[in-house]
C-alpha cells in the first residue's frame, strides 16, 4: 500500500494504520441513496443540524456565547456543562459532515464564523477551555472535573475532520495550536498532570490527529495517557476533588490487566475506543487482548437487547468505588432504571467499529448494525428536534420521581435541549457520517458492512477504481442487490456481511448460486474476476422471532421481545386501551407475529401485529395470593424501539411477559 491511494478523508483514516485489516473509506465515498439512512442523514441535514444550531449558537444554548465571551467579542459568563464546548465541537463536525454531504457552501461560511471565534477565543499558548477561561475562580488543569481532556479530545476530532473533508487548515491550525501545549504539559512525568486522562476523548483526537499531521509525538501522547492509568494510589488529591474515583474513571486497573469493564459507561467506552486506535498504529499485543476481553465483556454480559449499555445511574463496583451512569454486574439488566446513555450506546459502536477494522470479523458490524437501528437512534424523535439522554427498555409512569433527577438525563418523555447536552450532537454527527461505515478496504477487496440502499464510488488500496450501487429496503426488507457499476480487472473479493441474528440467507451472482456458505456472524467472501453490469444478490430472510434473555438475567426471566431483523420492538400506550398499566400486558406466544409495512406511519417502518393478553393487577401488596388471571385480548402493534415515544407521554416495555397455553 502506498500514500498514494490512502484514504485519508475517513473519519477514522486508519487506510495507513498497519494493524488493520478492514481500512475506513473516504467519508463521501459513500452516499446513501434511498431508504432507511438516506432518510435518517436527509433529516439530520435538513432538520436535526440546523435546528441543534439554533439552540446551541442562541442564548438557551449559549454554546457558541461562551466562545465569543472568551474571544472578547461579547460580555456574560460561561454556561452550560463543563464539557460543552466539547459538545459544541461535536455539533460543528455534523455540519462539517452536512456540508461533506450537501456542498452548501452557506454551511462552509457559518462553520468559518464559529472557528473565527474560535480562535480569537484561544488563548496565545494554544490553550482553548472557556469553562476555566471565563470562570475567575478556577485554573488550567487544576481539578480533571473540568472536563479539558473531553473538549480536547473533540477539538481534534472536528478539527481533523474539518480538514479532511474541506481541505481547509484554519481549524486544524487550532487544533495542532492546542495539541502542542497538551504536548509540552502531559508528556512528561509530572505528579499533578497524571490523573488527568479521564473522559479520554483525547486519546481517539490525539491519534486522528498524528494520521492527520503525521507527528508522532501525538501518537506517544495518546499513549501516554493510557500508560499513565492506573499507576498511582486511588486516594483523593486536588486533582480529583468533586468527581468519582477509582474504577468509576477505569483509573484503579491499568488497561492492560483490566478483564471487565467498569464505571461510567461512556468513559470506559471512550478509552477502549481510544486504545483501539493507539493499537492500530503500534500492534501492541498486550493491549489488544485486553480490548478483545473487554469488548467481550461488554456485549456478551453488560449489553441490552438493543445494544445499549450502562446499565445504572448510580451503583457500585466490585472494588466498592461509587459507579454512576455506568457498568454494574453481568447479567443485572434492570429494564425501567436502565441508564443506557445515547452517547454510551454509540460509543459501544464507535469502539466496534474499530474493532472491526482490527479484526475484521463481522460480529463487530453487528453490534454497529444493533446500536443504529435501535439504542443511538432512539436517542433523537422522528421530527429530528427532540432528544433522550436515558434509553431504558421500559417506561412506567407514577413510580419514579423523574424531578429529582433535576440534572436532566433521565426524562419521561423527549426533550427539546437537554442541560447536559453530550448526546444529541454526538448521535446527529454519527448519523451523518454513518454512510463512512458502509464499507471497507482490504488488501484486495471491499467489505460491505452496512445495508441500505447507496452508491460507492472509491478507490481500492492498489489504486484502482471501484463503484457498486446497492439497492435495498433494508431494514424493511431483506434482499439486497449489489451491482459492480465500475472495476478493475483481476480477481477480487467482494465479501457480504451476514447477520448474526439471520438464518437461511442466500447468496446468489447473476443468478447463480454463488457458491458460498452464508455463514451468521461473518462475512461471506466472493472471490471472483468481476465485470461491470455483474448483480450479486444476499437475501437475508427478515423473520419476526421471540427473544429472550440469558437465564441468569433475571429481569427478563420468561419474558420476551419482539425483534425483525436489527430492529427491536416495543409496546407503547398509544397502541393500548387508555389507562393500560404496561406492567399488566403480557403478549401470546402461540399467535403468528405478522408484519406490515406502514410507509407513512412515524417516518416510514414496519409495525408488527401481536396479540397481547391484559390483565388487570390492581394490588399494591409487595406479596400476594394469585390465581389464573382473566384475560383480555388485545390485538394491536408494536412500533420499533427507536420510534417510541413521538405520539405523546406514553409507557412503553421491550420485554413482556410471554403465555403459551
Ligand atoms: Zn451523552
Amino acid at each position: 500500500m502506498t500514500s498514494l491511494h490512502a484514504h485519508n478523508k475517513a473519519i477514522v483514516a486508519n487506510s495507513e494504520s498497519p494493524f488493520v485489516k478492514l481500512h475506513a473509506i473516504n467519508f463521501g465515498d459513500c452516499q446513501w441513496t434511498k431508504g432507511f439512512w438516506a432518510e435518517k442523514t436527509q433529516k439530520a441535514v435538513d432538520v436535526m443540524i440546523p435546528y441543534m444550531g439554533d439552540v446551541l449558537c442562541g442564548d438557551i444554548g449559549h454554546a457558541l456565547n461562551n466562545f465569543k465571551i472568551a474571544a472578547g467579542l461579547k460580555t456574560g459568563e460561561h454556561k452550560g456543562m463543563y464539557w460543552h464546548d466539547g459538545d459544541f465541537y461535536k455539533f460543528m463536525e455534523a455540519k462539517i459532515y452536512a456540508y461533506g454531504l450537501s456542498k452548501d457552501a452557506a454551511l462552509l461560511t457559518e462553520l468559518d464564523e464559529y472557528i473565527d471565534i474560535l480562535s480569537k477565543a484561544q488563548e496565545p499558548d494554544g490553550y482553548l477551555q472557556t469553562q476555566i477561561q471565563l470562570d475567575p475562580d478556577a485554573d488550567r488543569y487544576e481539578n480533571r472535573k473540568y472536563h479539558e481532556m473531553y473538549n480536547t479530545g473533540h477539538l481534534f476530532i472536528s478539527a481533523c475532520a474539518h480538514f479532511r473533508i474541506t481541505g481547509q487548515r484554519n481549524f486544524l491550525d487550532i487544533a495542532i495550536k492546542h495539541a502542542e501545549l497538551l504536548y509540552t504539559i502531559f508528556f512528561p512525568d509530572t505528579k499533578h498532570y497524571r490523573r488527568f486522562g479521564f473522559n479520554q476523548t483525547q486519546i481517539m483526537g490525539l491519534v486522528e490527529l498524528y494520521r492527520t499531521v503525521g507527528d508522532k509525538k501525538y501518537l506517544t501522547l495518546a499513549q501516554k495517557f493510557i500508560d499513565r492509568r492506573g499507576t498511582y494510589d486511588i486516594v483523593h488529591d486536588s486533582t480529583t476533588v468533586g468527581y468519582p474515583i477509582g474504577d468509576m474513571v477505569q483509573e484503579r486497573t491499568p488497561l492492560r490487566e483490566e478483564t471487565d469493564p467498569v464505571g461510567h459507561a461512556v468513559l470506559a467506552l471512550y478509552y477502549y475506543a481510544g486504545a483501539a486506535d493507539v493499537f492500530a498504529e503500534t500492534g501492541e499485543e498486550a493491549l489488544i487482548t485486553a480490548l478483545n476481553r473487554l469488548w467481550e465483556s461488554v456485549t456478551q454480559k453488560k449489553m441490552y437487547a438493543t445494544g445499549a449499555v450502562g446499565q445504572t445511574h448510580y451503583g457500585a463496583s466490585v472494588n466498592r468505588d461509587m459507579i454512576e451512569e455506568g457498568f454494574i454486574d453481568d447479567y443485572m439488566m434492570p429494564n425501567l432504571t436502565a441508564y443506557n446513555e445515547t452517547c454510551a450506546n454509540l460509543c459501544n459502536a464507535m469502539f466496534s467499529f474499530r474493532m472491526l477494522g482490527i479484526h475484521g470479523e463481522a460480529k463487530y458490524a453487528d453490534i454497529i448494525e444493533l446500536v443504529m437501528h435501535n439504542s443511538g437512534l432512539s436517542g433523537i424523535s422522528i421530527e429530528g428536534k427532540d432528544y433522550f439522554y436515558a434509553n431504558p427498555l421500559r417506561m412506567l409512569h407514577g413510580v419514579r420521581d423523574y424531578d429529582a433527577h433535576a440534572d436532566v438525563t433521565e426524562t419521561p418523555d423527549r426533550e427539546g435541549y437537554l442541560a447536559c447536552f453530550c448526546c444529541p450532537p454526538n448521535l446527529v454527527r454519527t448519523i451523518s457520517n454513518l454512510s463512512g461505515w458502509a464499507y471497507s478496504l482490504t488488501d484486495n477487496g471491499v467489505h460491505v458492512n452496512l445495508y441500505g440502499s447507496n452508491n460507492l464510488a472509491t478507490t481500492m488500496l492498489d489504486g484502482s477504481a471501484i463503484k457498486l450501487s446497492q439497492d435495498t429496503d433494508y431494514p424493511w426488507k431483506g434482499l439486497v442487490k449489489l451491482t459492480v457499476d465500475e472495476c478493475k480487472s483481476g480477481a477480487f473479493d467482494i465479501a457480504l456481511r451476514v447477520p448474526g441474528w439471520s438464518t437461511g440467507a442466500t447468496i446468489t451472482v447473476n443468478g447463480k448460486d454463488a457458491g458460498v456458505t452464508a455463514t451468521p456472524a461473518t462475512y461471506a467472501v466472493l472471490n471472483r474476476e468481476w465485470q461491470v453490469g455483474d448483480v450479486i444478490v444476499i437475501d437475508i430472510p427478515m423473520e419476526t422471532t421471540f427473544i429472550e434473555g440469558h437465564p441468569r438475567i433475571e429481569e427478563v426471566r420468561n419474558q420476551v421481545a419482539v425483534k425483525r431483523g436489527p430492529v427491536v420492538y416495543c409496546i407503547e400506550s398509544p397502541d393500548l386501551p387508555e389507562g393500560t398499566n404496561i406492567l399488566d400486558v403480557y403478549i401470546d406466544g402461540e399467535e403468528p407475529l405478522k408484519a406490515q409495512s406502514q410507509p407513512e406511519f412515524l417516518g416510514g417502518l414496519t409495525t408488527i401485529e401481536a396479540k397481547l393478553l391484559l390483565r388487570e393487577n390492581k394490588g399494591d401488596a409487595m406479596y400476594r395470593n394469585v390465581r389464573k388471571p382473566k384475560w383480555q385480548e388485545l390485538s394491536t402493534q408494536l412500533v420499533p424501539y427507536y420510534a417510541w415515544s413521538n405520539r405523546g407521554t406514553a409507557e412503553m416495555t421491550v420485554f413482556m411477559p410471554v403465555v403459551w397455553r
